[in-house]
């Protein structure tokens, strides 16, 4: 039984239990450190032929947790389970690898503001529901921790993390919900162009869906203000103290964090809002294959060749962060077989250039670098996202269209069959 649903709730530690996280969490930062330090080792000592897996350096802890050496004491403060769940997770950093779609770098070493996370195996949890509102969860060595019930858990729980940000404590679980997907839900499908200066807009719509700013202008000065004090404490630190952070410039950090998770969450809030609308009013939704890691490379060049407008590249990377892309994306694949929708990424190649009238496609239609789009061929204008968000909404529609005529009749071509295996290879992609 495996976990196919994630639940996150804000956790209310008491003041005793805060401090043994915090511990807790320094503590598997650490091993992680020291046990990607012997996997390391161990491929040097054997000219990389030679691989160490959790399995073996489990029984290894073990053998170090019996050691009665007092240096060590950390790592038997630790929880047992825990930990082991630290070495598997360095398992699946490695596998991920091994696997070309994912592109993952090799794992890191963690620093120590990286943030705490803790890793526990269902075996070891107890949850209760104490009212309508709070519920607290059983950790080993820990007991008893709050947290709030701001949704049903809706299935059995396999695991639990425990991890903090900014705003403090969070305890997210893996459930086993059963869920199975939804039979389609007959509603007519829609193209979505994802922008920068347009949140996103819906083929099927008349005005774009605009993502509020995640930060008033109240917080983005204070946030100004913090960073100017954080790089001026932080000066102080390395001329005058010898490198040591004073408990002010520990403040200042603190103060950012909250502000920087707050606006996380907010960003997050719309993009759930915004999939979930998405996935539930359509048959199907047409989205643009992008590849975020090479649209937002940096500007900078070599140092023989340096880049032209590195900053002005930097603030666009940073805006189409700021709408965070592949969670949408992550978002709608899990979400549009739950409502009986279909995630359909299309390839993205002049969608914009594309006329919706007569279908001609033509780097002329745009003029300049405005959101203007202007057919060359036949005069039609309308803003660019949206004329985009109808091409995008066309070839999802072919795509599905592709789909049900080649698994009706398999035998007809090699290149309805080629379309047939893409789609399926694709990753996060839902056919029906
Ligand atoms: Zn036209």
């Amino acid at each position: 039984m495996k976990a196919d649903m994630g639940r996150k709730y804000r956790a209310y530690p008491t003041p005793e239990q805060d401090e043994i996280l915090t511990r807790w969490g320094h503590h598997a930062r650490a091993l992680w450190n020291l046990a990607l330090e012997h996997r390391m080792m161990v491929r040097r000592k054997h000219d990389g032929r030679s691989w160490v897996w959790s399995a073996e350096q489990c029984v290894l802890l073990t053998e170090i947790r019996n050691d009665p050496d007092e240096s060590i004491n950390w790592i038997r403060d630790l929880p047992a389970s825990a930990a082991q769940q630290v070495l598997r997770q360095m398992d699946e950093a490695f596998k991920r690898i091994a696997n070309p779609k994912l592109r993952a770098r090799n794992p890191k070493f963690k620093r120590r503001n990286c943030g705490a996370h803790l890793t526990f195996p269902a075996q070891r949890l107890k949850v209760r529901k104490l009212n309508r509102h709070w519920a607290s969860v059983r950790i080993p060595k820990l007991g008893w921790l709050r947290f709030r019930l701001s949704r049903a858990l809706g299935g059995t729980v396999r695991s639990c993390t425990l991890s903090r940000n900014g705003l403090g404590w969070h305890v997210a679980f893996g459930v086993h919900t059963g869920a199975k997907s939804a039979p389609p839900n007959g509603k007519p499908g829609c193209g979505v162009d994802f922008g920068v200066h347009v949140s996103a807009w819906v083929s099927t719509e008349t005005a774009p869906r605009l993502m509020p700013s995640s930060l008033t202008d109240g917080e983005q000065q204070r946030l100004r203000t913090l960073e100017r004090r954080k790089a001026r404490q932080l000066t102080y630190a390395k001329k005058q103290n010898g490198g040591t952070y004073s408990n002010r410039l520990r403040k200042t950090i603190a103060q950012i964090a909250a502000l920087k998770a707050r606006q996380a969450r907010r960003r997050l809030d719309f993009t759930h809002k915004l999939t979930t609308d998405l996935a539930k009013n359509h048959g199907f939704v047409g989205i643009e294959d992008l590849r975020v890691l090479n649209m937002t490379k940096s500007a900078k060049g070599t140092v023989a060749a340096p880049g032209r407008g590195v900053g002005r590249k930097s603030g666009l990377n940073r805006a189409i962060y700021d709408h965070i892309p592949g969670e949408r994306r992550r978002q709608l694949a899990y979400k549009a077989p739950m409502y009986g929708s279909q995630l359909r990424p299309v390839a993205p190649h002049g969608t914009s250039q594309t006329c919706p009238e007569c279908g001609k496609r033509d780097p002329r239609s745009r003029v300049g670098c405005g959101r203007e789009f202007a057919c060359v061929h036949c005069g039609h204008t309308d803003h660019a996202d949206k004329t985009a968000s109808i091409e995008i909404e066309a070839r999802a529609r072919r795509m599905g269209d592709t789909v049900t005529k080649s698994t009706r009749s398999p035998a007809r071509g090699a290149r309805g069959r080629e379309t047939v295996t893409r789609l399926r290879a694709a990753p996060a992609t839902h056919v029906a």
